[in-house]
């Protein structure tokens, strides 16, 4: 056994901790020793072994076990050239020399040459968002500053504001894009406190002419680094710099974030990324099929497979992403067209676990918006048309969408009984066949519900 197992670990690792905290923690590691049950890491600072092994340490165990190799004690030493990391100043270049430098010595995160508008497909769910992007990267009249991005995981943030940068970068490649990591913002500041050099801190951030913080919500509720971002945000606005942030979620939405924080973030303009519909996912599994087609043109995929991806893999694109490399994957070993019984098995665990779950609560939701009759009505006992017809509908999308029992159903609709909901079931299999309405209406229903 030896130290060539770490790469596979690490791009085990990757996964299970996430982009930013892989590029942060767990890329710097060197393995430098594995023996029988140790492994020995270099790290580049002190403070970088520490961190992983208090946060990471049980994820590298873990990743190592499956490698087969039984780990207890992990050590980290730490390099001797890293110093040059920790020296004061390390990040400012003088004044003049910077038109020149461009970004070169800023020490963001590395923006992946994947992330460009080109290879950004635009749906409905992401249209204002890429809209939005685009016009920050030409810098036009209209300056939306900060611009937020907000959205679900895997939903492009990332990639647009990578995009964004290559974007600025061509048009003027000397601009100083500092595209990192709120992780890394707070990172970096937590390190400038340790080593009593706020002051280059600030220089730094402050130089630049366009910053970039992905994924904000990492400092809602860590007090200080949120004053520190507060002052550089606004030093920034001041002298027209602009901003690009991203979140999981709104402004107003997040939880311990300043008031005064959330008041300044939506200075600008605020665009959600939406969850992905059908049309976009197959949109973006055709494009991302004709990037692996140019290296992998022996691998054939049969009609309806990506339709079928589409329709089924709706968690994430990240997972859609995965899912069709696997396919080839599979695809260049087996050696013939992948047919959708092959894809289905392949990728059955992805298809597991995001089959969606469809709640009694959300059809109730659904079904009472679509008809626009109010919640306290469907499950009260009146039995008006307007309203029976509508809760048979929501009994019946209950009993096909959801696993529960006919009596659970008709307790979670105003404490029914299970006939009741047998009735229902039968009436609206009765109406589907003859009311067009009543098929249209299930049709919405269903795709909206399983989306
Ligand atoms: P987020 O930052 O919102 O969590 P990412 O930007 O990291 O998501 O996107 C996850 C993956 O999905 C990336 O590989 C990205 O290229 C891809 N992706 C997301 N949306 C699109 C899209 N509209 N077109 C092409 N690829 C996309
Ligand atoms: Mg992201």
């Amino acid at each position: 056994m030896g130290t060539e197992i770490w790469p596979i670990i690490k791009l085990a690792l990757r996964k299970t901790v996430g982009e930013a905290a892989f590029t942060n923690w767990i890329n710097p590691l060197e393995l430098s020793l594995l023996d029988e049950s140790m492994a020995q890491f270099n790290a580049p600072t002190k403070f970088i072994g520490d961190w992983v092994a208090r946060n990471y340490g049980d994820a590298i165990k873990l990743e190592f076990a499956k490698q087969g190799e039984s780990i207890d004690r992990l050590s980290f030493g730490v390099k001797a050239k890293s110093s040059a990391i920790i020296t004061p100043k390390p990040h400012i270049t003088p004044k003049a020399e910077r038109t020149k430098t461009g970004s070169a010595d800023l020490p963001g995160a590395a923006l992946d040459p994947r992330f460009t508008f080109d290879n950004f497909v635009v749906g409905k769910p992401n249209e204002l968002a890429h809209a939005a992007a685009r016009r920050v990267a030409e810098g036009g009249e209209v300056s939306f500053n900060p611009l937020f991005l907000h959205g679900g995981v895997g939903l492009g943030k990332t990639h647009l504001m990578h995009a964004i940068a290559w974007e600025i970068k061509k048009r003027d490649p000397n601009a100083r894009i500092l595209y990192l990591s709120a992780e890394q913002f707070m990172y970096r500041f937590v390190q400038a406190l340790r080593f009593k050099d706020t002051i280059s801190f600030k220089e730094m951030f402050r130089s630049v002419d366009v910053l970039m913080v992905d994924d904000v919500q990492f400092i809602a509720g860590k007090s200080s680094t949120q004053e520190e971002f507060f002052h550089t945000f606004n030093a920034l606005i001041d002298q027209n710099k602009q901003l690009i942030i991203s979140g999981d979620r709104s402004p107003i939405d997040m939880e311990h974030l300043e008031d005064r924080i959330k008041s300044r973030l939506q200075w600008g303009l605020v665009v959600d990324v939406h969850p992905t519909d059908y049309e976009l996912r197959l949109g973006i599994l055709q494009s991302k099929q004709e990037t692996q087609a140019r290296y992998n043109s022996t691998v054939e995929i049969s009609p309806g497979v990506l339709e079928f991806m589409a329709h089924r893999i709706s968690s994430n694109v990240r997972v859609l992403e995965g899912a069709l490399t696997r396919l080839y994957a599979f695809g260049s070993l087996v050696g013939r067209p992948i047919t959708l019984e092959m894809a289905q098995e392949s990728l059955s665990d992805i298809l597991r676990a995001t089959d969606r779950k469809v709640t009694i609560d959300e059809i109730i939701r659904k079904v009472t918006d679509h008809y626009g009759v109010n919640l306290t009505d469907m499950l009260s006992a009146r039995r008006s048309r307007s309203i029976a017809r509508p809760r048979q509908v929501a009994m019946y999308l209950s009993k096909k969408l959801t696993s529960k029992s006919l009596p659970e159903i008709g307790r979670r609709f105003g404490k029914r009984d299970h006939t009741t909901v047998i009735h229902a079931v039968k009436k609206i299999e009765e109406l589907q066949s003859i009311d067009n309405q009543i098929a249209n209406d299930l049709e919405v229903l269903r795709r909206m519900l399983e989306g």
